[in-house]
């Protein structure tokens, strides 16, 4: 077995260990041990960061698009350059398999040229309010971003969503998950020589140390990816110490509505893959709500199923494993009782729904994949986030029945219509209360289409021209006639 990793912060173009010195260890989920060590950040790290983020961005606010666009490049080649390595480390961290680890780390990259090539939209406007004056908007950082991101996907969140914060000329402090921050540590060490110093700070640690980012008075602009609890918890922190913009991406309960009229396995497996199980199911925006109508309810659910059933669980490093274990303890003793919950309000457990017993599954956070049936709106497993490896499916028999099942509930992040009726396609769209939808498609997140929550999903998009927009603020310049 390799020796644990030490991770540093990267604070004012330095890698340090945090001032407080104090580590939070970093756990393989397959088999617990400990894999690395990074600093737990304190709030005088957060107030060093702070200092090197604003001398860094005073000048940064001065360089040329151009400039800034070659440096998001430089660095989205640093990123790939080692993409290997970095996928295996967070496939170890998180537990989620080491394909699609792997096409984090390039779409992290692709975002981040993305970025770099859409700098000249950063635009204000002419405005014509008197004849001879000249009436212009121009659009202006914020200053120091806060960045925090959960455990999901690590690099990906912490690579990508740098790059339009810079673009648009501010300093960003990045705090990854006190879970799976191995990956923000190696981002560290590539960053530390090739960026000025202070522009990208990392700061390692647990809650406190975000709410230390939250709280700090100089750090106007806070984006946010996480549960809904927190979210409301920056809301409320961030409010009592300054006037902050802050956007939010959190989490979902979302709805695969399939029409009877769908192409059936096409729709099984799209169910299968809006779950996302690569990752166990971790993802804000998994189809983990399978609205089927009556019709076709029980030839779809049978299909799920068998598919289900071939999932191999297993070492998320194996290239041939489709399911690895949950990211924490936590994690699986939640999602385990949820299945719990479930069973005693009288859902059926169609597949799974138990620890995988004996041989490598003794230790790790192992949960099987799980298909619930017979599932209503009024059980718990309905209306809550799992953020696990479940499946809820339910029944309808009229549009608008399903249109209510799908919005009954506080989230509104993603949603997928199965129809090849146009019309009942367009009007589900119109009528289904979420910020991110697929027909007759699922998962995929689109090149420059924004990204967002409606309801208690988020505030703002990210992934899109918006994004990079949002890290700006507006000012009007008046020239007399
Ligand atoms: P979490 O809210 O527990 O933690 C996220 C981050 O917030 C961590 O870095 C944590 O240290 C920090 N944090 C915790 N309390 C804080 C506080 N009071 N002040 C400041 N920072 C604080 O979320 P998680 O368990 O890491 O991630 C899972 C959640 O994230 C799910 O709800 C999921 O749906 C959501 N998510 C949303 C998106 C999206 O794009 N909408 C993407 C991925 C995950």
């Amino acid at each position: 077995m390799s020796e644990p990793i030490v991770g540093r912060m990267l604070i004012d173009g330095k890698l340090v260990g945090g001032l407080g010195d104090q580590w939070l260890d970093s756990v393989d989920p397959v088999d617990e041990s400990i894999i690395g060590r990074v600093p737990l950040g304190t709030r005088d790290d957060v107030e060093a960061a702070v200092v090197a983020a604003d001398a860094a961005q005073k000048a940064w606010v001065d360089v040329d698009i151009k400039e800034r666009s070659a440096l998001i490049y430089k660095l989205a080649d640093a990123l790939e350059a080692r993409a290997k390595e970095i996928s295996e480390l967070e496939t170890r961290d998180t537990g989620n398999t080491i394909g699609p680890m792997l096409r984090d780390v390039h779409t992290a990259a692709d975002r981040m040229r993305l970025y770099a090539g859409l700098g000249y939209e950063i635009k204000g406007q002419t405005i014509p309010a008197t004849a001879g004056g000249l009436h212009v908007t121009t659009r202006v950082p914020f200053g120091i971003v806060g960045r925090i991101i959960p455990f999901n996907h690590p690099v990906a969140f912490a690579a990508s969503r740098l790059a339009p914060a810079l673009m648009s000329g501010n300093s960003i402090i990045i705090k990854p998950s006190e879970q799976s921050p191995l990956s923000a540590c190696v981002l560290a060490e590539i960053y530390a020589d090739l960026i000025p110093p202070g522009l990208v700070n990392i700061v390692t640690g647990d809650a406190e140390t975000g709410a230390a980012i939250v709280r700090h008075p100089k750090i106007r602009r806070l984006a946010f990816i996480g549960s809904v609890s927190t979210g409301m918890a920056i809301q409320r922190a961030a409010a009592e110490v300054a006037v902050k913009t802050v956007t939010l991406e959190l989490g979902g309960k979302n709805p695969m509505i399939v029409c009877p009229d769908a192409d059936l396995d096409a729709v099984a497996a799209a169910a299968v893959r809006g779950m996302n199980f690569a990752w166990q199911g971790q993802s804000c925006g998994s189809t983990s709500r399978l609205l089927l109508h009556n019709e076709i309810h029980d030839k779809v659910l049978e299909k799920v199923v068998e598919r289900v059933a071939k999932l191999k669980i297993g070492n998320p490093l194996d290239p041939s494993v489709n399911m690895g274990p949950m990211n924490s303890k936590a994690q699986l003793e939640k999602t385990l009782n949820y299945i719990q919950i479930a069973h005693q309000e009288g859902a059926r457990i169609a597949y799974g729904g138990h620890r995988p017993v004996g041989g490598e599954f003794e230790k790790g956070y192992w949960v099987e994949p799980t298909v619930l049936s017979d599932v209503k709106m009024s059980m718990r497993v309905a209306k809550e986030e799992i953020f696990g490896p479940v499946l809820s499916v339910f029944r309808w028999s009229d549009l608008d029945e399903a249109i209510e099942m799908a919005n009954n509930v506080d989230y509104g992040l993603t949603a997928a219509i199965w129809t090849k009726d146009i019309d009942r396609a367009l009007y589900l769209a119109r009528k289904v209360e979420s910020g991110y939808l697929w027909i007759n498609t699922v998962g995929t997140h689109f090149r420059n289409v924004p990204y967002g929550g409606l309801k208690n999903s988020g505030v703002g998009t990210e992934e899109g021209l918006d994004e990079m927009l949002s890290y700006t603020q507006i000012k009007a310049i008046n020239f007399a006639a």
